[in-house]
């Protein structure tokens, strides 16, 4: 009976009712190409949106900004970038584009992001094996900010630019200021799971007009001034479409509240869980963090509920038709990056094995809570 019901999805695309307008603009003037006014209005609302004198290039991908970053930074064959284990593939994939080697390093447990102890002791270590990491990746997972000025200050300490993986926490903030504003570079996603989409895409935030107009040159084949096609470098294709930005430019309208709502699924699932042993949900670890909870995760410990682990409850939840997926696991535990380096503990492969991330969607109504919360407490009443 009850797959019957409606599938509740852990974050789905959530529309605000203006897309439409700016890409039917697009058609109108027939703009439907990787340029056009929605390509620079979606540019200048995210800048006025994040402020502190960012200048932003928005690109096919979060992905392909993290590539576009390293580029920049002149990452080659044979040097190294750190990068936070806890993530997405998307934070590491690129770090192997250029044929570099990526240096993991485990997070710690307040905010689950990289450790800024483990950060300076494989930045000590790769320097005495006779590399300085060209960069460093940290990323704020699920919308928490990682502890940004203790990462700042060793970072600054060796003199290593951070490229900060802001994918997921648009709409985040540490001490007020936005998340993707706190490195030398940034990446922003636009995936169809994100906070806000279009329907897939990304952009690179950085600190001057000439690193943005760089990043353009890049995503656009790198073409030369002149009149024919010159190539002096390799270049990608990388750049949002016309189409895709008006997409974007219809989503920076509601992202505000798209976060206020998801927030609120965040207290929905602290007071569901408030009364229940062993079962932790992940918040801000003091005033200083404002999370955008773009996934709620939990984590789950069978020692104090009586047995219940998180995969009991994912398939418990799925017999309900409602989606809920294991925290990332681990870079330095997937196969293909098994022989790389890594720093660190246990914290990250821990919360893999206990952590759960649950429905979220700013999409989500009354009677989809009613739903997941009568699934949860199910599990937990046998
Ligand atoms: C989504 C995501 C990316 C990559 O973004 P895409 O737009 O999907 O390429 C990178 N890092 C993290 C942490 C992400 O969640």
């Amino acid at each position: 009976m009850s797959s019957e019901l409606s599938k509740i999805w852990l974050s789905s695309p959530h529309m605000g009712g203006q897309e439409e307008k700016f890409v039917a603009k697009a058609f109108k003037e027939n703009w439907i190409a990787p340029l056009g006014p929605n390509v620079n209005g979606f540019e200048s609302d995210l800048e006025n949106y994040i402020g502190n004198d960012k200048h932003i290039a928005v690109l096919s991908s979060g992905t392909a900004a993290i590539h576009l970053a390293l580029v920049q930074l002149g990452v080659k064959q044979g040097d190294e970038v750190i990068c936070q284990s806890f993530t997405f593939c998307g934070s590491a994939n690129p770090i192997m584009y250029q044929g570099a080697t990526p240096i993991f390093v485990d997070s710690e447990t307040s905010t689950w992001n990289i450790c800024p102890k483990a950060l300076e002791t494989a930045i000590i270590d790769r320097i005495a094996k006779g590399k300085t990491p060209k960069a460093i990746i940290p990323v704020h997972l699920y919308g928490m900010p990682y502890l940004v000025e203790e990462v700042a200050a060793v970072a600054k300490k060796y003199d290593i630019p951070i490229i900060e993986d802001a994918a997921e926490s648009l709409g985040s903030t540490y001490k007020s200021q936005n998340c993707g504003t706190f490195g030398d570079f940034a990446a922003l996603s636009f995936n169809g799971n994100k906070i806000i989409t279009t329907s897939g895409g990304g952009a690179l935030v950085s600190n001057s007009k000439a690193t943005k107009d760089k990043a353009v040159f890049y995503s656009t084949q790198a073409r030369d001034n002149a009149p024919h096609y010159q190539h002096s470098e390799v270049g990608f294709n990388y750049r949002m479409s016309n189409i895709s930005a008006g997409i974007g430019r219809g989503q920076m309208l509601v992202l505000d509240e798209h976060v206020i709502l998801r927030r609120e699924m965040h207290v929905f699932y602290e007071t569901l869980f408030e009364g229940i042993d062993g079962v932790e949900v992940l918040s801000e670890p003091n005033k200083d963090f404002y999370s955008n909870h773009w996934l709620s995760a939990i984590t789950v410990d069978p020692i104090k509920t009586n047995g219940i682990d998180r995969e009991q409850m994912r398939l418990h939840l799925e017999t309900h038709n409602i989606e809920s997926r294991p925290l990332w696991k681990p870079m330095h535990l997937q196969p293909v990056f098994a022989h790389m380096p890594y720093y660190g503990g246990k914290v990250a492969e821990e919360l893999f094995e206990k952590g759960l991330c649950l429905p979220s969607g700013s999409n989500l109504n009354d009677k989809d809570r009613k739903r997941i919360k009568e699934a949860i407490l199910e599990v937990f009443k046998n």
